[in-house]
């Protein structure tokens, strides 16, 4: 029996990997065929098996299964394969999923937390096998990537989210093991594990395996989408939203209960929240709780790294530059504040001063202070003095921005007559056209680089392929948020800080910035290429890490000498482990 628990778990399963010693000590004999294969060879059948697979969302169910199968080896390919599979486990693909979750449900992967919770969260949480947490991701569905209010088919972000924690940032991730749960007596009787008194568990060779988890988690407080209210696989409330104080509540309850149960110590990521409420429970819980907004501060932090491997390119100080974006919600005002903060810390100024230089357009034109006492709180920093100004490209004719950021979330915004403006404007105007998907994207990589006569320097929020202008290939840079938020989560843990600071985010986007190198800068590129995140991430863990020590807000103690060496040490890798 032992030998079939160890296969059915998938932390400890190999399948045909296991090898012939563990088939005869754990008693496997004939529960599998009698080859044996390399962990690499599963790997190549079953990337030639994805490879098959016509439509994105059987790759993703795929990848789905593997994960509740085999999670070393789900992992192992996600990390060799990063730029082929990010697009299936996340962003377009988990979409899709979402969008279908109601019909493609098969096993829970996380934890449901509705309005039925309602005084019961604490016990909720108490539900979820793993004691210890070091990464919650959560979302209430109503903002999912582009796509609008998902309800509690949502849970696809936070699941996806936290796999690219473990696979790019290496933090230790979220199966749940069967050997641990329903039997530790099992464990000991296989001689896999013994316990130290610190509440670590060790393999029998000695390697400390952590009790260190991430757990996904979606907040259902009824959809106002009616196609899912009518979808009879709907698997939320079937509801309208729940708004104002009864909204207010439930979040209360879950954040005090997390606190409650796991301590001081879990990182509690925010994501795909409508941004009003993204703004207000940033804003409620960063001083009494270690949270963290991705589409705010994620999203501001890797922009900024872009800009400052940017002023390589363009010449100057941050504070030289002047900002324009489209769009002002949870993406554009997350990076306008960012980069201001940014300019206080190189300048010294007051930043209310260096907010003077960024400007923002949202639906109604440009911000500025006539229109003070119809502006949402957070926008109100960002109104300056100014006569009204309805249309883009009349803003940048009047503003004469050296940048601008398209955070829309609309398409085909930045059109010649804007990219030509800049042009004009700017010797090296730099436009990033952040909307997503690639169909919502302010302009194409083609479009600004042709508008600009090959003079623009050109970052995305989708990728676009490189483009040839006038004998010369660019290479547009992805400003993607998986830059960042592994590695920022992986330095929050590894130097246990109990408040995220925002300067902890601006080391991150230094980091960032640091890895592009002249190669780089040649092509065009302002991020270095993706294929290289687990190292990124290490360097941004360090740095982030340094960052919370240096401000007194790390507790694992100790600091560790050389950080990068230790963010490496911490990381997880899916290589099997040999089970005597
Ligand atoms: P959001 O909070 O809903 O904000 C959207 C903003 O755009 C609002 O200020 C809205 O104006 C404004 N807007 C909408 N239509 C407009 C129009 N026709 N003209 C001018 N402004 C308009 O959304 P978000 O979270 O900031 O995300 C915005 C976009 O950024 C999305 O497409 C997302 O995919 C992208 N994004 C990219 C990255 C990345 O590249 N790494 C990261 C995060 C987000 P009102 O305030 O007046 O409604
Ligand atoms: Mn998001």
């Amino acid at each position: 029996a032992s030998g079939y628990t160890l296969m059915r778990d998938p932390r400890h399963n190999k399948g045909v990997a296991f090898t012939e010693r563990e088939r005869d000590a754990h008693y496997l004999h004939g529960l599998l065929p009698p080859i044996v294969l390399s962990q690499e060879l599963q790997e190549k059948r079953i990337m030639h098996m994805l490879r098959q697979y016509k439509v994105p969302l059987q790759r993703y169910m795929a990848m789905m299964d593997l994960q509740e199968r085999n999670e070393r080896l789900f992992y192992k390919l996600l990390i060799d394969n990063v730029e082929e599979l990010l697009p299936v486990v996340y962003t377009p693909t988990v979409g899709e999923a979402c969008q279908k979750y109601g019909s493609i449900f098969r096993r829970p992967q996380g934890l449901y937390i509705s309005l039925k919770e309602k005084g019961k969260i604490l016990e909720v949480l108490k539900n979820w096998p793993e004691r210890s947490v070091q990464v919650i991701v959560v979302t209430d569905g109503e903002r999912i990537l582009g796509l609008g209010d998902l309800g509690c088919q949502g849970m696809g972000i936070p699941v996806g989210k936290l796999s690219l924690y473990t696979a790019l940032g290496g933090v230790r991730p979220s199966a749940v093991s069967i050997t641990k749960t329903t039997s530790f007596r099992d464990c000991f009787s296989l001689f896999l594990f013994s316990f130290s008194p610190n509440g670590r568990v060790c393999n029998e060779n000695g390697v400390t395996d952590d009790f260190l988890q991430c757990l996904p988690i979606t907040i259902d407080v009824g959809t106002n989408n009616e196609k899912l209210l009518n979808d009879e696989f709907y698997i939320g409330l079937r509801q309208r939203r729940a708004t104002g104080q009864e909204y207010t509540e439930l979040l209360h309850e879950f954040m005090s209960a997390v606190k409650q149960n796991y301590g001081e110590k879990v990182l509690i990521q925010f994501e795909d929240f409508a941004n009003h409420n993204a703004f207000e429970l940033l804003a409620r819980y960063s001083s009494s709780h270690l949270v963290f907004n991705d589409d705010i501060q994620g999203t501001a932090s890797v922009v900024l790294a872009g800009l400052l491997a940017a002023l390589k390119l363009l010449g100057g100080t941050l504070a030289d530059h002047r900002f324009l974006f489209l769009g002002a919600g949870e993406a554009g005002t997350g990076i306008a504040e960012l980069i201001a903060l940014e300019m206080s810390k190189q300048t010294g100024n007051p930043i209310e001063e260096n907010r003077k230089k960024i400007w923002l357009v949202d639906s109604k034109g440009l911000i500025v202070d006539s229109r003070k006492h119809s502006l949402q709180q957070f926008k109100k920093p960002w109104a300056h003095e100014h006569e009204p100004v309805s249309k883009l490209v009349d803003a940048v004719k009047a503003i004469k921005p050296t940048v601008l950021i398209g955070t829309s979330g609309v398409g085909k915004q930045f059109t010649r007559e804007v990219v030509e403006a800049m042009a004009s404007i700017n010797e090296k105007p730099l436009i990033m056209a952040l909307s997503n998907p690639t169909s919502q994207a302010e302009c194409t990589a083609e479009e600004a680089y042709t508008w600009s006569e090959g003079r623009a320097i050109f970052a995305s929020g989708s990728p676009f392929d490189p483009f040839e202008y006038d004998g010369k290939v660019f290479v547009p840079g992805q400003a993607n948020n998986a830059y960042i938020f592994p590695g920022f989560g992986l330095g929050v843990i590894m130097s246990g800080a109990i408040r995220v600071h925002d300067d902890m985010l601006l080391a991150a986007s230094e980091a960032l910035a640091a890895q592009v190198t002249e190669e780089h800068f040649k092509k065009g590129l302002i991020y270095p290429p993706f294929s290289d995140i687990r190292k990124i991430s290490a360097n941004i863990a360090a740095k982030v890490a340094a960052k919370a020590y240096e401000l007194g807000l790390a507790s694992h103690l100790p600091q560790p000498e050389d950080l990068v060496k230790y963010a490496e040490s911490c990381m997880y890798s899916p290589v099997y482990r040999t089970y005597r």
